[in-house]
């Protein structure tokens, strides 16, 4: 199925060190496509909610305090196993362990300021998808190189 969708944020800090476009060319060149983007600052209330599962967790305060700080490019990406794959480009968590190549092994060295957010799974991905957009902000295309990228 290469219709599967993933929610995929730079976090406050990714949008001030200037690393949208960097972000958004490896999901572009890994031939994933853009299907949703926005750049916003949607208040304590909705990053509490974003981060719901977290919410027992020591971090959490901090986390949604970071997150809150400045505009989030917020953005929907839609290709084969983008879900899993997509993690695999954003890195660990912790970029002091990710690879070298992803996004967090790149460009961040603190968990706290780790520069991006990947859904976690197809169905995370589902929620998170309409908790940060309306149905009609989501575009339905077929990309000129669709061919090129899937066989
Ligand atoms: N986080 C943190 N300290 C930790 C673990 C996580 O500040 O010890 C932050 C970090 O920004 C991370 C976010 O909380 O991206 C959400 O944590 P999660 O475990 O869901 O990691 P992710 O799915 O973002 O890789
Ligand atoms: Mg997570």
């Amino acid at each position: 199925m290469s219709n599967e969708r993933t929610f995929i944020a730079i976090k406050p800090d990714g949008v001030q060190r200037g690393l949208i476009g960097p972000i958004i060319s490896r999901f572009e060149a890994k031939g994933f496509q853009l299907v949703a983007m926005k750049l916003v600052q949607p208040g304590k209330a909705h990053l509490e909610k974003h981060y719901a599962d977290l919410a027992t967790k020591p971090f959490f305060a901090g986390l949604v305090q970071y997150m809150c700080s400045g505009p989030i490019c917020a953005m929907v990406w839609e290709g084969k196993e983008v879900v899993k794959t997509g993690r695999v480009l954003l890195g660990a968590t912790n970029p002091l362990a990710s690879a070298p190549g992803t996004i967090r092994g790149d460009f961040a060295i603190d968990v706290g300021r780790n520069v991006c957010h990947g859904s976690d799974s197809v169905e995370s991905a589902k929620k998170e998808i309409a908790l940060w957009f309306k149905p009609e902000e989501l575009m339905s295309y077929t990309p000129a190189a669709r061919s090129w990228i899937y066989e």
